[in-house]
């Protein structure tokens, strides 16, 4: 037997990582600025824990376009590099200093918010650029140097004059994407990706009208004054404590997520894990409506601040994915397909604290204010019976507070409803009959005939109700759901039941053979009784099985 190592040389993996790390190239200028905000954060760690004696001061991270001489130029005032440093983190690929510096600070480090993650974030910068330049300058007393490299495996590595401390990458964007020297595009990625990165952005600047002083002469203009142009929103909501956020704070971090949407969230779920895994994020009831938004305004997920996708399959339980908001996980393995991260235990258990949160509080709001609870129903209840279809563990929690409503406006819980009918509907064997409508107009005679008989009826119309139905009638003991015209309402159980005909004899047989000929028999019943206080002289119903069959 022989035994060996695989050689790989850098000239063979090369245009694999160009061509194949990341299927977008676009994601360049994340992992870029994820580097340029890691360099800042460690700053922040090290000057807060002493190691570093300089000051912190507020930096940001800058992004310049210099269309004239193809460069895109990434700027932080971060802990920068030495040479040594350099020839230690950028010449190694696949050597990720970011592991490092948290294994380095295990316990203080662990909340920095440190991106970095695979030591392969930097090389994706060669998907755009012909050549890349890294001026960088260390905190630590020592001259700054330029690295250069044209993505062969060779690199210079020089002194330069850089006398601020920090990094500034410069790209020489390629013939083939010049697109990244496009304002409008850089803006749009800045947008997608970085909006809510926890280190100030800027990329050019903008004008701003300073509003008038109340005691301003009446002639006096507003003055303008040019600023930065920050693109991101550096503490969003969802980082900071349920207990220092008011209502209004969720829906402004709503219309920040989704400044197309101009109808209001119905609620928000605030989670906030950090044991057996990391998670937070606010998540989002709409209005459950045809809107063709729906599609576009996603779930959101993010590391450390950074978005990484808006799909969320896989990690957020199907019946949720309609919702909308933010979940932020370190802990989520991204670099996966999704049928592996739906087998991964911590994907797993993010999936099942997400129900738990989401049934929990539901019943807290159901619990709490009942009546704001029942006007929500009609918009939240399709999230609602699906997800009771769909997990068994939402089942169990949301039995407590699904809503069944009447034809009369009422809403039963499936207790309640339990209790007002246990008495009244059972059918000869002992089974409860929970009699629904489907469509209350063309329902109308029977719903009328049922409720004068002092039955409940109750009004399902969801798209998946029958399916739920079902699931009630396999969990529950003993019990049917039956349409209100199917044909054995009226063998229910039922202490006074009167059976008073409208017609004379007469109209009785003219009727029955004229009905005989349009109505199949075996299809339908026909009824000549009916309750005396009811305006309906006859009644045609169906079997409930006959009419399950057509669904
Ligand atoms: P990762 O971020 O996963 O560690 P990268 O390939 O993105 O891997 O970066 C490699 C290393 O290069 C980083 O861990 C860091 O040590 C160093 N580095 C990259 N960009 C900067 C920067 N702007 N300032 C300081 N160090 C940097
Ligand atoms: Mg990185």
């Amino acid at each position: 037997m022989t035994k060996g190592n695989i050689n790989v040389s850098v000239e063979n993996i090369f245009p694999l990582i160009k061509k194949f790390l990341y299927s977008d190239h676009e994601i360049f200028l994340r992992e870029l600025i994820s580097n340029a905000t890691d360099a800042t954060l460690k700053l922040k760690h090290l000057t807060s824990i002493g190691d570093a004696k300089v000051e912190y001061g507020n930096p940001q991270i800058e992004i310049k376009i210099d269309k004239k001489g193809k460069k895109l130029h990434i700027i932080d005032q971060g802990i920068g590099m030495t040479a040594d440093e350099v020839e230690k983190y950028i010449n190694q690929i696949a050597f990720s200093g970011a592991e490092e510096f948290l294994d380095k600070y295990k316990d203080s480090g662990k909340d920095s918010g440190i991106i970095g993650h695979f030591g392969l974030g930097f090389y994706s910068a060669f998907m755009v650029a012909e050549k890349v330049d890294i001026i960088t300058k260390s905190f630590k007393d020592e001259p700054a140097v330029i690295w250069t490299c044209d993505g062969s495996p060779e690199f210079t590595l020089e002194p330069h004059d850089k006398t601020e401390r920090g990094t500034e990458i410069i790209l020489h964007i390629a013939e083939d994407s010049t697109e990244f020297l496009e304002e409008a595009r850089i803006n749009s990625l800045l947008t997608k990706y970085n909006k809510f990165m926890p280190i100030p952005i800027k990329f050019g600047t903008k004008e701003v009208t300073i509003p008038l002083a109340e005691d301003a002469p009446k002639d006096a203009k507003p003055k303008k004054e040019t600023v930065d142009n920050i693109i991101n929103n550096p503490n969003p909501a969802w980082t900071k404590q349920p207990a220092d956020l008011e209502d209004e704070n969720y829906k402004s971090f709503y219309r920040e997520l989704y400044p197309t949407q101009f109808e209001e969230p119905l609620f928000h779920i605030h989670l906030n894990v950090d044991y057996p895994f990391n998670l937070t994020g606010i998540l989002y009831f709409p209005k459950m409506t045809t809107d063709l938004n729906i599609q576009k305004d996603k779930i959101q997920l993010y590391q450390n601040q950074v978005f990484v996708t808006d799909n969320v399959e896989g990690i957020v339980p199907e019946f949720l994915t309609m919702l909308r908001g933010v979940i932020d996980s370190p802990d989520i393995p991204l670099n996966v397909s999704r049928s592996y991260l739906q087998a991964d235990g911590a994907v797993k258990k993010i999936s099942s604290y997400i129900t738990r949160k989401v049934a929990d509080k539901l019943k807290s709001l159901f619990n709490n204010n009942r009546e704001d609870f029942e006007a929500k129903w009609n918009d939240i209840k399709i999230v609602i019976e699906y997800g009771m279809l769909s997990e068994d563990k939402f089942f169990e929690k949301a039995d407590a507070f699904a809503l069944y409503p009447t034809v009369d406006g009422k809403y039963y819980t499936y207790e309640e409803l339990f209790n007002k009918i246990k008495a009244n509907q059972t059918d000869k064997d002992g089974k409860l009959v929970i009699l629904y409508a489907s469509n209350e107009d063309a329902q109308h005679s029977y719903i009328e005939a049922a409720t004068a008989k002092g039955y409940e009826v109750l009004l399902l119309d969801s798209p998946i109700i029958s399916h739920l139905m079902q699931k009630l009638e396999s969990t529950k003991e003993n019990i049917t759901f039956t349409r209100v015209d199917a044909d054995h309402i009226d063998n229910l159980i039922k202490k006074d039941d009167t059976k008073i005909s409208k017609l004379t004899d007469e109209q009785k047989t003219e009727l029955e053979t004229i009905l005989k000929e349009v109505i199949p028999a075996e299809k339908f019943s026909v009824q000549l009784e009916t309750m005396d206080n009811t305006s309906t002289p006859f009644m045609i119903t169906q079997p409930e099985f006959m009419r399950r069959m057509k669904e």
